[in-house]
């Protein structure tokens, strides 16, 4: 595998050009500890910050710090009340609040600590901050390494994730563009954001991960969306020690055939680095280049992209992958012997930017690979075209002041057609129900539908896993959230409600099982 960008036969279009690289990064989020023993740093985000300043490379790319996100943005996915015990829970407090901590899931994995709810803000911000400008068409490729928190839930914090930032900005872009991918090469299924978008042909996720006696459970490849959002999702289930080689001959044959079929309008990549060989929690053993292959490949189709972190465990390694995978989003060459800079003994004995891979055993068999890799084309190859809806009229692209370098954005800023704008006052689902905004004409007709209640509307998969009840959960109902939207329907004539119509098969509504 080639170092270095533009090396790829371009799968559309020349890949010889530069790309205008927008990269989001707040100074503080290293500051924020999950505490001791906690394998996750965000100082990791600090440390790739400091490598591209050493690198050269933020000279590259505009800097902006994240607006934070505000209440009426989270609730845009999440539950009301979710996010406002994330903002008033603290560590003094939560003491007094066990049984909101139980039922939001908050306390072991997902820890309550100093400035949880800023840290949200902040990830959230970059990632939805990252989607508007890519909306506004003002960059090719917007990067937030302090996003990508693909397992949180609609009412439920998991996996060390608390906000979903990933669902918040492919909302954001489902605003603009018809049809988005979501790819996530992070070691762990992005369960997230695949129950988000479960039911909508309008997103395709598609994840590749360790499957089997892993957390959180599922991503089985007999997983492939439910509905209209059949098909639409892609699962990739992988075993211990999976090489480059193995990984690739994957990725590109899927990844191609998506683009091929699905022609989305921008793409979103989880960039989790705890795929990487040598992960404190991950079991795969893909080299830096191999992992930012992933990013050459999708760079290469010139589609908006939208590059986010995950996972990554290794922190030293993590800095060495974002730094790499920033390098080859812009089209520049990095030297392996690493600049001096402020965490340099890190990196020692050998203070290289890539790192060799270990002799791990690949589980992955060359037959079973083969197997995985006919099945899930053979899935994709159903969907014969992309959903056909076209564009009626579009919102005129709003001017955003141009935040000068290392500024912050104004704070009502983003986007001035954002529905996230509008009356705060309404329920969250009512937010959410709206459909994506195509014009100013249909989003008022949207905003004047009644909504109906979603509650019915309990579907998750297929392929059923573990069933937990809404009994059990009457509090914070398991929608398959943002699919419950009426995403197929960007015409905004009318607003579909699957809850009034189910069909007599739909199976109930699915949780995930716990690490
Ligand atoms: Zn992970």
């Amino acid at each position: 595998m080639e170092a270095g960008g533009n090396s790829l036969p371009a799968a559309s279009g020349g890949d010889g050009t530069k790309r205008k690289v927008y990269y989001f990064y707040d100074p503080e989020v290293g500051n924020y500890y999950y505490g001791q023993g906690h394998p996750m740093k965000p100082h990791r985000i600090r440390m790739t910050h400091a490598l591209l300043a050493h690198y050269g490379l933020l000279q590259n790319m505009q800097v902006f710090k994240p607006c934070p996100a505000r209440d009426r943005d989270l609730c845009r996915f999440h539950a009301d009340d979710y996010v406002a015990f994330l903002r008033s829970i603290s560590p003094e407090t939560q003491q007094d609040q066990i049984r909101a901590l139980k039922r939001f899931n908050v306390g072991e994995d997902c820890p309550v600590f100093d400035g949880l709810f800023n840290f949200c803000q902040t990830y959230a911000g970059g990632s939805m901050g990252g989607a508007v400008k890519l909306n506004h068409g003002l960059c090719d490729i917007a990067i937030n390494w302090a996003g990508g928190l693909h397992h949180a839930k609609k009412c439920e914090a998991s996996g060390f994730c608390y906000v979903n930032d990933i669902v918040l900005a492919i909302l954001e872009l489902l605003k603009h563009y018809e049809r988005v991918l979501y790819v996530d090469i992070d070691i762990h299924h992005g369960d997230g954001v695949e129950e988000a978008f479960y039911t909508t042909d309008r997103v395709m996720t598609v994840s590749f991960h360790k499957f089997g006696d892993y957390f959180p459970g599922t991503g089985d490849v007999r997983d492939v969306g439910y509905g209209k959002g059949k098909y639409y999702s892609v699962n990739v289930p992988l075993d211990d020690g999976i090489d480059d080689d193995s990984y690739q001959s994957l990725f590109k044959p899927i990844i191609g055939k998506v683009m091929e079929v699905f022609r989305p309008g921008a793409v979103v990549l989880q960039c989790g680095a705890d795929s990487l060989s040598g992960d404190r929690l991950g079991c795969f053993n893909l080299s830096i280049k191999g992992h930012a292959e992933c990013v050459r490949y999708l760079r290469s189709f010139n589609v908006p992209l939208l590059m986010l972190g995950g996972g990554g465990y290794t922190i030293r390694n993590v800095a060495r992958c974002w730094c790499y995978e920033t390098a080859v989003a812009q089209g520049v060459e990095l030297e392996d012997k690493m600049p001096l800079h402020e965490y340099y003994e890190y990196f020692g004995p050998d203070y290289t930017l890539h790192v060799a891979p270990s002799n791990m055993e690949n589980k992955n068999t060359r037959l079973v690979l083969e197997e995985i890799r006919s099945k899930i084309l053979e899935n994709i190859s159903k969907l014969r075209h992309a959903p056909s809806m076209q564009f009626q009229e579009r919102v005129p692209d709003t001017e955003i002041p141009e935040a000068d370098e290392d500024q912050e954005d104004l704070d009502d800023r983003w986007d001035a057609d954002s529905d996230t704008e509008m009356d705060d006052t309404k329920h969250a689902d009512e937010q959410l129900l709206k459909p994506p905004v195509q014009s100013i004409k249909i989003k008022k007709e949207a905003a004047e539908t009644e909504i109906k209640d979603q509650e019915a509307q309990k579907v998750t998969t297929e392929h059923v896993k573990t069933v937990k009840t809404a009994a059990e959960d009457t509090s914070c109902p398991k929608i398959p959230d943002v699919a419950s939207m009426s995403l197929d329907e960007p015409s905004g004539v009318k607003l579909e409600q699957e809850s009034s119509n189910q069909p007599a098969d739909h199976p109930p509504a699915a949780a995930h099982s716990k690490p």
